[in-house]
Formats: C-alpha cells, sequence, structure tokens
C-alpha cells in the first residue's frame, strides 16, 4: 500500500505529481491511500517516473475544480478515474458511471460555492495609511484559493483581505499571500473581525506563504490552459459596510413584495459605487445573473461593457441596477425562458428602486428598454419617440432612455445589428456628455 501525504486540503499540484507519478509506476487505485498533512508527517517517497500518459483536458478540469469539494475520498475518486482513463476507458462519456457522476456532482457544487463566495463576501472597509478592504466569509468547500485568484486578477489595484475559518487569502496589489484562518467564534461580527484584524494584521501578514493557488493552468500532461470557471464580470467597489444601500441590499434578499421571488434564485441588488453619478436601470436579471446574484454580467452586460468602454464610460463609477430584482421566468425543459414583467411587478419592486435613486441621488436615471422606462417615468413608453434626450421627472430626477442591450442581441440581421449598436454607444456618450 502507497501513503501519498498531501500539503494541505487544496494541494493539485501534490495530487497531480503523485497521480503522474503512481499511475507511470502502474500502482493501482486500490494500493493508494491519500491523506492530507495534519503534523509533520511524510507519505512514502514518490520517485519520478519518466513516460506520459493521455488524459483529456476536460478531466484535468473536472478534476481541478471537483479537488476542491469538501469531501475526504475526492483523491481517490480522482486518481480512479485517471487511472481507468489511462487504461483506454472513456470515462466522461460514460454518464450513468458512480465514480463519472460522484466527480460531476463535486465539481457542480464546487462551481456553486465558487459563484456564492465571489458575489457573497462583503468587505469591510479598513481606512488609515494603508487601505484595506476586508471580508470574512464561511465556504463550504475549498474553494478560497482559486477564488482569491481571480477576485486579485479583478480587483488588482486594490488590497484586500478574504479571511475564513480555514485560511485568509491577501491581496497587497503585487502578489497573493495565504495564512491560516480564523474562528467564525472569534469574528463573530464586523466589530469583532475589525478589533481582530487590528490585533493580528502585521503578524498575519509577515507569515502569510505567497500563493500558488489551485488552478488546471498546470496540467498532468496538456497544454496549459485557463482555469474553467465562470466569468467574474467586471469589478465594483465594494461598498462601505455603513452603506445604506448594504442594508437595503440585505433587507431585499428576503423580499416578498411581489410572487416573482418563489422561483427565483436569489434577489439581483444593484451594484456600483455610492457616489456614482449615473445609474442605469435595466429590465430585470437574466438566467445568468439569477444564478450570479449580479446584475449585467450575462450577454446582454457583455454586449453593455463592451459599449461602454467604446463610448469611454468606465463601468465601474456608474451604478447598475434592474427595475425588478428577481429573474421572471418560464420553465421550458431544461431552460428557462425569460418573461416580460407586469405593472403589478414592476409598481411593487418600484420600491427598491426608489431606495437606490433616493441614496445615490445620480445627475442621471438611465432606463434601458420598455420596462425600465415604464418604472421611471410611470407610464407605457414607446422607445423610439422618448430615446436619447434628458427628460425631467416631477419628482426633480432627470431620466434618460434608450435601448435595452438585449434588444441588439435579438436582431435578427447584422446589419440592423451594427446600425443600433452604434446608435447605443452614441446614447451613451450623450449620457457622459450630460453627466460631467
Ligand atoms: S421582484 Fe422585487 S418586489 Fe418582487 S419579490 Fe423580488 S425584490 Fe421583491
Amino acid at each position: 500500500m502507497r501513503r501519498v501525504v498531501l500539503a494541505n486540503e487544496t494541494d493539485w499540484d501534490g495530487w497531480r505529481k503523485a497521480t503522474r507519478s503512481l499511475v507511470l509506476a502502474g500502482v493501482p487505485p486500490e494500493a493508494v491511500r491519500w491523506a492530507v498533512r495534519s503534523h509533520d508527517e511524510d507519505g512514502d517517497p514518490l520517485r519520478e517516473e519518466q513516460g506520459s500518459f493521455g488524459v483529456s483536458k476536460a478531466l484535468v478540469s473536472l478534476a481541478s475544480l471537483a479537488i476542491q469539494a469538501r469531501e475526504p475520498s475526492r483523491f481517490e475518486l480522482l486518481y480512479r478515474l485517471v487511472w481507468r482513463a489511462n487504461a483506454g476507458e472513456r470515462v466522461l462519456e460514460l454518464d450513468e458511471d458512480e465514480d463519472v457522476r460522484r466527480a460531476r456532482g463535486l465539481a457542480f457544487a464546487v462551481r456553486a460555492e465558487a459563484h456564492r463566495m465571489r458575489t457573497q463576501v462583503r468587505y469591510l472597509s479598513i481606512e488609515g495609511a494603508d487601505p484595506h478592504f476586508l471580508g470574512w466569509y464561511e465556504p463550504a468547500h475549498f474553494v478560497l484559493e482559486a477564488n482569491a485568484q481571480l477576485i486579485a486578477q479583478r480587483f488588482s489595484h486594490l488590497a484586500f483581505s478574504i479571511m475564513t475559518p480555514e485560511g485568509g487569502a491577501h491581496w497587497d496589489g503585487s502578489e497573493l499571500r495565504f495564512s491560516p484562518g480564523v474562528a467564525r467564534d472569534v469574528v463573530r461580527d464586523d466589530a469583532g473581525l475589525r478589533s481582530w484584524w487590528g490585533k493580528h494584521r502585521t503578524g498575519l501578514l509577515r507569515h502569510a506563504r505567497v500563493g500558488t493557488a489551485i488552478a488546471p493552468a498546470e496540467e498532468l500532461d496538456e497544454e496549459p490552459r485557463p482555469p474553467d470557471l465562470p466569468p467574474l464580470g467586471p469589478v465594483v467597489l465594494p461598498l462601505k459596510p455603513d452603506d445604506p444601500l448594504q442594508a437595503a441590499m440585505h433587507e431585499a434578499s428576503d423580499c416578498r413584495r411581489c410572487h416573482l421571488w418563489q422561483p427565483a434564485t436569489q434577489t439581483v441588488f444593484g451594484e456600483g459605487p455610492a457616489h456614482a453619478k449615473v445609474i442605469f436601470i435595466g429590465e430585470q436579471p437574466g438566467d445568468q445573473e439569477d444564478v450570479i446574484g449580479r446584475p449585467f454580467v450575462g450577454p446582454a452586460g457583455q454586449i453593455m461593457d463592451r459599449a461602454m468602454e467604446e463610448a469611454g464610460l468606465d463601468r465601474r463609477t456608474v451604478y447598475i441596477t434592474n427595475a425588478v430584482k428577481h429573474f421572471k421566468f418560464e420553465p421550458r425543459g431544461k431552460r428557462r425562458i425569460h418573461k416580460t414583467p407586469e405593472t403589478p411587478e414592476i409598481r411593487a419592486c418600484r420600491f427598491w428602486l426608489d431606495v437606490e435613486l433616493v441614496r445615490l441621488q445620480p445627475k442621471l436615471a438611465v432606463a434601458m428598454g420598455g420596462t425600465a422606462a415604464r418604472a421611471m417615468l410611470g407610464r407605457a413608453v414607446t422607445i423610439t419617440r422618448e430615446r436619447g434626450r434628458p427628460i425631467e421627472l416631477a419628482d426633480g430626477q432627470t431620466a434618460f432612455v434608450t435601448v435595452h442591450p438585449s434588444f441588439l442581441l435579438r436582431l435578427p440581421d447584422e446589419e440592423a445589428k451594427a446600425r443600433e449598436y452604434r446608435a447605443f454607444v452614441a446614447d451613451l456618450r450623450k449620457i457622459l456628455e450630460l453627466i460631467a
């Protein structure tokens, strides 16, 4: 029996090297015991075996996700799959195979937890000579390291730390480091976390190890490829913890003002800096936004990002939300088909839009598409008639109507698509002038 001791719960590099060496040495899965180092124990020495073997990229990608699951048997499960694949079995085509089903289930759970972590960590702003954003999260799986790497790529200009019970990730703008974690009962609330951080920050950062976070970039015998994780969407600056929008966001997560909360995954609140001069209002979250929990991160968001960039608008400086905060859809087989919200739903959700408008006091409220225009203007709006000019509202706000970016996606012919895209960019340029 061979005993492999991995350095930690997400020792992808260690698992990968051991797997390669064991497969090449012909050691079958039932002759290997996998463990994570708890003291100073070492496993059996592994020889550097010469040779190569074939494992598909899809299997490597699956393993790199499933290894982050909080499931003790995952190392042997994944080794067994690699062993079988190397023996010529096309394992990933065996949908009913118990090992494949389990590995896919673990990978799915890890993906879901990664989404949750990336959208639910709320940060405390630590002011001072060395400003820092500090978050705390209790992940269901070991997703900290892989996701800290992605968050650092997106928040590259901000220093942040994310603490979990099992570890901490620290980004200082140039280097990602990992430290031991902190137990939940030590940091019961924001004040506890802040005070703990004040006492331990220096020592923690001094001893933190430079991270080689998990990522399937280094394959077993494959070319490098980027991590197979869903896109994060654009970065938004975290709100200060005492900002009223934080409290509203929290409250809205339990909203029952209309029935739309029932089939949807979660409330998708607006995001963006509290000092934004302009608020962009869409219709409702789409299928992807509903899962990820952030507005405009799906296909419509991507086209909007592109148009904004072309118009010279920095998405990080604007606030983006929807008139209706839950995804309205009709299940059709495995798909969820978008349904336009009706007037009672728009009216019910106007409560949250009002909270956002009152807090932000934007110079301009941009309504994208008919639903948002109806929510802002309080009446049915013909977009072509009202589009592209400031509209003074009775409550003193200034609105601006344009198309919803998803309209551009739905146009069937390329010429119309290009024309409407240019018109949308032109509207964004006008918006930029109006808020200057
Ligand atoms: S759609 Fe708006 S009003 Fe309706 S439950 Fe969701 S958050 Fe509440």
